[in-house]
């Protein structure tokens, strides 16, 4: 079969692979259908984690089943499904209590395991052909329609990004009538966004630099925030200070403390530009800039990811992942703090069931849809946050079936 196989800095190639095979009674091989290229991808693609060249990317992954295991009882040959990107048991200390992304069976190495990603185990992306699903009773989200009908965007996206804007929320805290800060509006903050609207914020602001994005944000509801044009959480206090009836509801003491907002989300992660200079990286600028928008006794969601070794960091430390925190400001205000990997089992069921209500549309972030064999121009250009034909590049999805199809053309 082919997959998209990273070759090093900068590169990857769609390239013949083995095609995978049943493993343990318990697996299933799918036909993808669809996979996404997620930012996370991008950190392994520009050398900035432990991912070695041969590895098969992919870990946001759909399709049909085309071959169960002997072991297999609850999903059949020619069901739709979609895959949480954590591989994970069901039956461990962390599954049972529901934390499938800290899996301990899955990962000799540490816990939680993941499809083509650097330290989640040796188990291929689904960039890809085929994909081998261990444990796919546990496993596989069931999907109603066929493939290719008006909810695959929709679908794909419960693999990851959903469900981990979703996550993301939940770790700041988020409840009805809360106003929350997002910094990033890539796919996961963007999402995030439409989390929290969903869960009933009053307000969100959404905090980038990239005016395609920051659009996006805006056509959901959300106030867009350009860090580009000066001090985010300046504008976003002083968005709140100019709303005549806020202001009027709050008493003395309540409208000079609470001036920033209750939820705080960190959608970017350790690859965070400087607000001073946006060619220069400055790993904590988000969370500094959190810390000074969350109003005494708020909530901090991280979610952009920050790894414990990462090769190309600014300084000695950053390369170990150690970093200055503003623990003084946290602690006193009495900030609640949430991070890690999303559990993606414990929402994507109910993620769906509000797709297929209506109520949920998260494939407003899609602006690709391409066949495999592009997938090297697709890194390149999703990686340099490119444009073409007046479509900035915001999240790519990679079809297989692209390339059947033109095959047989
Ligand atoms: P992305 O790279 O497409 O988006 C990041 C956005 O952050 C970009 O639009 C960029 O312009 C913006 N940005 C950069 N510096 C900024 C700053 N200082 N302030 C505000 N915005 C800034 O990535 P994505 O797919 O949206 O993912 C975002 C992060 O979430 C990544 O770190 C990714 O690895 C992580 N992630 C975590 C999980 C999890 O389970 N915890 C799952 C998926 C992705
Ligand atoms: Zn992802």
């Amino acid at each position: 079969m082919r997959a998209v196989v990273y070759k090093g800095k900068d590169k990857v190639a769609v390239e013949e692979v083995s095609d995978p095979k049943i493993e343990m009674p318990t697996d299933a091989i799918v036909k993808v259908t669809t996979a996404a290229i997620c930012g996370s991808d991008l950190h392994m693609y520009e050398d900035r984690s432990s991912a070695k060249p041969g590895c098969v990317f992919g870990h946001e992954n759909m399709g049909v089943v085309e071959e169960i295991g002997p072991g297999v009882t609850s999903i059949k040959k020619g069901d739709r499904v979609v895959l949480p990107f954590n591989i994970a048991c069901g039956f461990c200390f962390n599954c049972t209590r529901g934390y499938t992304s800290a899996c301990l069976t899955m990962n000799p190495k540490v816990a939680g395991a993941g499809y083509g990603y650097a330290d989640m185990g040796p188990y291929r992306g689904g960039q890809a052909e085929y994909l081998r699903v261990p444990y796919v009773d546990f496993n596989a989200l069931k999907l109603p329609g066929t493939p290719g009908d008006q909810h695959e965007d929709d679908f794909v996206l419960l693999a990851d990004i959903f469900p981990t804007g979703w996550h993301a929320a939940v770790l700041a805290g988020v409840k009805s009538g809360d106003s929350v800060g997002i910094f990033g509006a890539g796919p996961v903050g963007l999402l995030a966004a439409h989390s929290c609207f969903l869960m009933g914020a009053a307000e969100v602001y959404l905090v980038d630099r990239a005016p395609d994005r920051l659009q996006r944000a805006q056509k959901i509801g959300a106030v867009p925030i350009d860090f580009s044009k000066g001090d985010p959480v300046k504008q976003i206090k002083e968005h709140r200070k100019s709303n005549k009836q806020l202001q009027e509801a709050l008493r003395e003491g309540e409208r000079e403390k609470l001036t920033g907002v209750n939820c705080a989300i960190d959608a970017v992660g350790y690859q965070a530009q400087s607000g001073q200079d946006p060619k220069k990286e400055d790993p904590m600028q988000t969370i500094k800039w959190a810390t000074q928008v969350l109003n005494p006794t708020g909530g901090l969601g991280l979610i952009g990811v920050y790894f414990p070794g990462d090769p190309g960091g600014p300084d000695e430390k950053a390369k170990q992942g150690i970093y200055e925190v503003p623990l003084g400001e946290l602690w006193t205000k009495g900030i609640s703090i949430g991070q890690g990997q999303a559990p993606v089992k414990k929402y994507n069921a109910y993620l769906r069931d509000l797709i297929i209500a209506g109520r949920a549309k998260p494939d407003f972030i899609v602006s690709h849809r391409l066949p495999l064999s592009e997938a090297p121009h697709a890194y390149e250009q999703f990686d340099k946050r490119g444009v073409d034909g007046g479509e900035a590049w915001t999240k790519v999805l990679l079809k297989p079936e692209l390339d059947r199809a033109s095959k047989a053309a």
